[in-house]
């Protein structure tokens, strides 16, 4: 059974205070609480294991090298690659797709070429795209929202003729959850490759990239549990053996003299330098608690939570909800305004009260141009989010209310 209270006691900063107050983090959307079982693993990495990988041939190196690459092939099971070769481990889900930008679009992309990606994306998977065009001559066509935020049905046909289609999973201001299968689809008939960005996806539901049929699959171990600084790209690895290095020196290099270098076996090809160790075996730790809680109950519980979150914010007077009105349409993220007062302020106001949410443009300066509004306010929730509070959410938004007359 899913029960919240249990899974609040493995997050030990939930007890904390903040302003004097008990701590309401409505920020997992920006980066996720660690529980104990993630902090535990890392700090026993480095208090007994601590070596680098693939060097030494001492015991400790040996251990640190089948531990870091044991995480390897978890991700592979949680996110159902067919090999480990596909996973590169990554800093994040940006450097995962600049990996695909400098190693395959910067090979494959050409003067005239059509890049698709759509209106919605954070920055992390629009100026990459948007610099790739620029650099290369090519064309990049976006797919509009609707009045509700979801992607227009009708824009799809702008993927003809494309070569490559980059779109989220779910989007981080909107909260649209995309039906990146048909869209991969679509691509893949039209014959171009599709990259999903999947930073807002992985940590609130089952992920299959053989499912979704995707080529380039990115994510980011912080919004899912684990340490800063872990994260992955996924490629097919007919894709992934044609791709260029985005980056040179270390593991990746098979033979180096001094006219050529070669380079090593997928996927440390694109791996260079000493790989995050420690945090990365915390990712294998976070993969652990989530698959142990359950993908399609963490789903559940993230759903009812953003349900409710809709219906008290809907209820309140001068709030106005950005995105699909249906929680089973959205990831566990609602985006709102509040009728005259700044983003900045809501947050700064909610702050004093200990409830931490994220105002600004959400990295999506496109998006919000779009919608008309220069900045607005999202609370994110996770599997340690309870409805009580989203209820302090609502007071504390009453009192930005009297604040603000
Ligand atoms: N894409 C989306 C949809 C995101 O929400 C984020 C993080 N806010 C990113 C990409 C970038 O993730 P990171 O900063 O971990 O690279």
């Amino acid at each position: 059974m899913f029960n919240v209270d249990r899974i609040r006691e493995d997050f030990p900063i939930l007890k904390e205070k903040v302003n004097g107050k008990p701590l309401v983090y409505l920020d997992s959307a920006a980066t996720s609480q660690r529980p104990i079982q993630v902090i535990e693993a890392v700090s026993d990495f480095y208090l007994k294991r601590n070596a680098n990988v693939a060097r030494g041939l001492h015991k400790l190196g040996e251990e640190a090298t089948r531990r870091y690459e044991e995480v390897r092939f978890k991700l592979k099971d949680f996110v159902n690659a067919r090999s480990e070769k596909e996973i590169i481990f990554t800093k994040n889900t940006t450097e995962a797709i600049n990996t695909v930008m400098y190693g395959w679009g910067m090979k494959n992309i050409k003067e005239g070429d059509k890049i698709v990606t759509t209106i919605m994306e954070h920055h992390s998977n629009f100026v990459p795209w948007q610099q790739l065009a620029r650099i290369k001559k090519a064309k990049l066509e976006l797919i509009d929202v609707d009045d509700e935020g979801k992607l227009k049905e009708s824009e799809l046909d702008k993927i003809k003729g494309a070569k490559l289609v980059a779109v989220s999973a779910v989007s981080n201001v909107l909260g649209t959850r995309n039906d990146v299968k048909k869209i991969c689809r679509i691509a893949t008939d039209a014959g171009a490759l599709s990259l999903v960005d999947g930073a807002q996806s992985v940590p609130s539901q089952k992920t299959d990239v053989r499912d979704i049929g995707c080529d380039f699959f990115a994510l980011s171990g912080h919004k899912m549990l684990a340490p800063f600084g872990t994260g992955a790209l996924y490629a097919r690895e007919e894709v992934l053996d044609k791709m260029d290095p985005m980056l040179y020196g270390s593991e990746m290099i098979r033979k180096v003299t001094i006219e050529e270098s070669t380079w090593n076996d997928l996927p440390h090809r694109f791996e260079a330098g000493t790989p995050i160790v420690a945090e990365t075996i915390g990712l294998g730790a976070a993969i652990d608690y989530l698959k142990k809680l359950g993908m399609d109950d963490i789903r559940k519980h993230k759903e009812e939570i953003t349900a409710y979150a809709l219906k008290r914010l809907g209820e309140t007077k001068g709030v106005k909800i950005i995105g699909p009105k249906k929680a089973s349409e959205r990831g566990s993220l609602v985006g709102f305004e509040l009728e005259n007062v700044h983003p900045h302020d809501v947050a700064a106001i909610l702050d004093d009260s200990g409830i931490a949410i994220r105002s600004g443009h959400h990295c999506a300066m496109p998006l919000h141009d779009r919608l008309k509004i220069p900045a607005s306010s999202r609370a994110s929730f996770h599997v340690y989010t309870k409805k009580e509070e989203i209820d302090a959410l609502v007071a504390g938004l009453e009192k930005v209310k009297m604040v603000f007359g």
